[in-house]
C-alpha cells in the first residue's frame, strides 16, 4: 500500500526516486508526486500512474541530488492531483510524503484552522505538515525538533520522509506503523517503504522501529526515538536479489509467481524437510515448541488470502495434531474484545509482515499473554518482529497484487508444522508422518505438471470472459480452496464470485444457478466425493455450467461437468496445493482477456499499512 523512496547522496535524485516509485508500484496507489531540492524545492505531482507523473515532469529541470517520491493510495480525500503527495506547509517551511494515516486530524485541523492555517488538500497529510510548521514557527525550534514535537501530538500511523526548505541538506524520516527502511551506500543514503527500491544500490540496511525518527544527511544517518533518545543503527544485511523482482519473459509478474510456485514450495520446505531422516525441522519455532505442541487451543489470525490459507491450517491442525482451532479475521479479533488464555497458541499470517490489523492482533494477543507465532514471507517485517517466533515462507518477493505463490508457501507452512506437532503429539504416527512428508516432497513436481495444461485454462477463461458472476464450491480442505478462488477472480478480473461450502448451496445460492452461470467445482476423490457429484448433478439439472477440478483419470465428474482440470492425485490434506493452481491460472487469463490490469487491481493494495 502506497509507497515511499528518498535519496540523498551524490547522484542525480531524480531518476533514482522515479526508478524507486516503480518498484513500488506493485504495492497498488492512485497518484503520485516527486519533490527534488534543487536550487529550490520543486515538486510535481499528478493522479495516475508513475508514467503520467513522468509525461508531467517530461523537459522540466529537475537537477538535484536530494529527493523525496511517493506513490499514494487515497484515505482521505479523492485521488486527484492536489491531494497527491509531496504536501507543501501553507508557508513552504516544509515538504513531505506519508504512508498511513492521522487519526485525529480533525481536531489538529479545527485547532491549526483557528491559528489562521488554511488547507489546499482534503488530506490527514497535509495536517501534519502544517503542524509541523506551526511548531517550528512559533517556538523557533529546529525541523527535527519540530518533527519530533508535533509526532507526540499525533494518533494513528505513519511512514513519513520530510524536507525541510530551511535545512535542505537532510532528510527527516520516522516511522509508527507503516514500514521504513534505509540504505546505506557510500556517501548516499536511500529511504523506502520496502527494501524492492534499495536492493539494486545497497545491501546493508536499518529498519527503523515504531517511533523512530531517522536524520539522514548524505554522509550520516543519526538515530532517534520520537523522545529524543539517542539509538545505535542496527545494520542488517538484505537477503533479496534483484533478480527477483523482474518479470523476466513473463507478461506479468502474477503469472510469473505462478509458474514459479514449484521452485518456491521447494525454497519453503529447503533445509527443513530431510528426506533421508524423515524430519521437519523449524528453527523459528525450536525455542516455543513445548507450548506448541500443549496448546489448549489454537487461533490462526489473517486477512484476505492469508485467511484463506489460516482456514486450511485449521484442517491440517485438527486432523494431524487435534487441537482444536479458531481462524480469524484480524480486523473482527482486535476489535471484539476476544477471549484469550495464556495457554493459547496466536499463529498470525501475512505475507508481507507488515499488514495492520494483523500487527495489532500481534500485539493484543501478546498482552494477554499467549504465545504468538508468525507465518510471513518479509524478512525483518513488522510481524516478525513482534512475534516470539514463527516461520518464513520464502517464497521470495511477491510483486502481483493477487497472491499467489505466497498462499501455497503458507500453507506449506502450515502443513509442516501440523505434521511437526502432531507427531510430538503421537496423533501422527511414524508411517503416516512418512508418507506425509514423501507426499510434500512430491508437490513441486505435481505442479509443474498443472503448469503445462496452461493452454487448457486459456481458453475455458476465453469462453467465460463475459460472464457476471462465478460461484465457486468445495467441501472440506476444499472449501478454502473454493474462497480462494473466487477471490482471486474478483481481485483481478473484477466478476463479482462466491465461494461456499459445496454443501451450503442448497441453503441459498442454489437460487442464482442458471444457464449463465458458471459453477467451479474442486471435487479431487475425497471421502465426499459421492456427496459432491450430487451437487455437481444439482447444478447440472439446473442449467447451470459446471467446471469442476478433479484428479486425473477421473470418469464421474467428467461425464456430467462441462469442462474439467485435471490434477494428479496425492494425499487429501496436500490436495489444496495442487487445487488452487488452475483456479489461479483461470483467474489470470480473464483477466488479461478483460484487458484488467492484473498486477496492479483497481483499488487494491498489496501491503494493506491502514486499518
Ligand atoms: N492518508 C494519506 C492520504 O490520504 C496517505 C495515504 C497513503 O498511505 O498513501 O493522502
Amino acid at each position: 500500500m502506497c509507497g515511499i523512496v528518498g535519496y540523498i547522496g551524490k547522484k542525480p535524485a531524480y531518476p533514482v526516486i522515479i526508478n524507486g516509485l516503480k518498484k513500488l508500484e506493485y504495492r497498488g496507489y492512485d497518484s503520485a508526486g516527486i519533490s527534488v531540492v534543487d536550487d529550490k524545492v520543486k515538486t510535481y505531482k499528478c493522479k495516475g500512474k508513475i508514467a503520467d507523473l513522468e509525461k508531467h515532469i517530461k523537459g522540466k529541470d529537475l537537477n538535484g541530488v536530494i529527493g523525496i517520491g511517493h506513490t499514494r493510495w487515497a484515505t482521505h480525500g479523492e485521488p486527484n492531483d492536489t491531494n497527491a503527495h509531496p504536501h507543501k506547509s501553507q508557508h513552504g517551511h516544509f515538504i513531505i510524503i506519508h504512508n498511513g494515516i492521522i487519526e485525529n486530524y480533525a481536531r489538529l485541523k479545527n485547532k491549526l484552522t483557528e491559528k489562521g492555517y488554511k488547507f489546499n488538500t482534503e488530506t490527514d497529510t497535509e495536517v501534519l505538515a502544517n503542524l509541523i510548521e506551526h511548531i517550528y514557527l512559533k517556538g523557533k525550534v529546529s525541523a527535527e525538533q519540530a518533527v519530533r514535537l508535533a509526532l507526540r501530538k499525533v494518533i494513528g500511523a505513519y511512514g513519513l520522509v520530510i524536507i525541510c526548505a530551511d535545512e535542505p541538506e537532510q532528510l527527516i524520516a520516522a516511522r509508527k506503523g507503516s514500514p521504513l527502511v534505509i540504505g546505506i551506500g557510500e556517501d548516499e543514503y536511500f529511504i523506502a517503504s520496502d527494501a524492492t527500491p534499495i536492493v539494486e544500490y545497497t545491501k546493508s540496511v536499518v529498519y527503523l522501529n515504531d517511533n523512530n525518527i531517522a536524520i539522514v544527511t548524505k554522509s550520516e544517518l543519526s538515530l532517534k526515538t520520537i523522545g529524543n533518545n539517542i539509538l545505535t543503527p542496527k545494520i542488517q544485511i538484505l537477503d533479496l536479489d534483484i533478480g527477483e523482482i523482474d518479470k523476466g519473459d513473463f507478461e506479468h509478474f502474477m503469472l510469473k509467481e505462478i509458474f514459479e510456485q514449484p521452485r518456491s514450495i521447494q525454497d519453503t520446505f529447503r533445509g527443513r524437510i530431510s528426506r533421508e531422516r524423515n524430519t521437519i525441522h523449524l528453527g523459528g519455532l525450536h525455542k516455543v515448541m513445548p507450548k506448541l505442541v500443549n496448546a489448549r487451543r489454537i487461533i490462526i489470525i489473517g486477512c484476505g488470502t492469508s485467511w484463506h490459507a489460516a482456514l486450511i491450517g485449521e484442517y491440517l491442525f485438527e486432523e494431524f495434531a487435534r487441537i482444536p482451532v479458531e481462524v480469524e479475521y484480524a480486523s473482527e479479533f482486535r476489535y471484539r474484545n476476544p477471549v484469550i488464555h495464556i495457554d493459547d497458541v496466536v499463529i498470525v499470517i501475512s505475507q508481507s509482515g507488515e499488514t495492520a490489523d494483523t500487527l495489532a492482533a500481534v500485539n493484543q494477543a501478546r498482552e494477554a499473554g499467549a504465545l504468538v507465532l508468525g507465518i510471513c514471507n518479509v524478512a525483518g517485517s513488522s510481524i516478525p518482529r513482534e512475534t516470539q517466533g514463527g516461520v518464513y515462507t520464502h517464497a521470495g518477493p511477491e510483486i502481483g497484487v493477487a497472491s499467489t505463490k505466497a498462499f501455497t508457501a503458507q500453507v506449506t507452512v502450515l502443513t509442516m508444522m501440523a505434521m511437526l506437532i502432531g507427531k510430538k503429539r503421537f496423533i501422527l504416527d511414524e508411517k503416516k508422518y512418512e508418507k506425509f512428508i514423501t507426499e510434500l516432497l512430491r508437490i513441486p513436481s505435481k505442479i509443474e505438471e498443472i503448469l503445462k495444461n496452461n493452454d487448457l485454462y486459456k481458453k475455458i477463461a476465453g469462453l467465460y470472459v463475459n460472464s457476471n458472476n462465478f460461484i465457486y464450491l468445495g467441501r472440506g480442505y476444499f472449501f478454502p480452496v473454493a474462497l480462494e478462488g473466487a477471490l482471486k477472480l474478483k481481485e483481478i478480473s473484477y466478476i463479482h464470485a462466491e465461494g461456499y461450502p459445496a454443501a451450503e448451496m442448497k441453503h441459498g445460492p442454489i437460487a442464482l444457478i442458471d444457464e449463465n452461470m458458471p459453477v467451479v467445482v474442486i471435487a479431487p476423490q475425497d471421502d465426499s466425493y459421492e456427496k459432491i457429484v450430487s451437487n455437481i448433478q444439482e447444478v447440472k439439472a439446473r442449467g447451470g455450467i459446471v467446471i469442476a477440478v478433479v484428479n486425473k483419470g477421473d470418469k464421474t465428474i467428467s461425464e456430467i461437468a462441462d469442462h474439467v482440470f485435471e490434477v494428479p492425485s496425492t494425499v487429501l490434506a496436500l490436495a489444496p496445493l495442487l487445487t488452487v493452481i488452475p483456479l489461479q491460472l483461470l483467474s489470470y487469463h480473464i483477466a488479461v482477456k478483460r484487458s484488467c490490469n492484473v498486477d496492479q487491481p483497481r483499488n487494491l493494495a498489496k501491503s494493506v499499512t491502514v486499518e
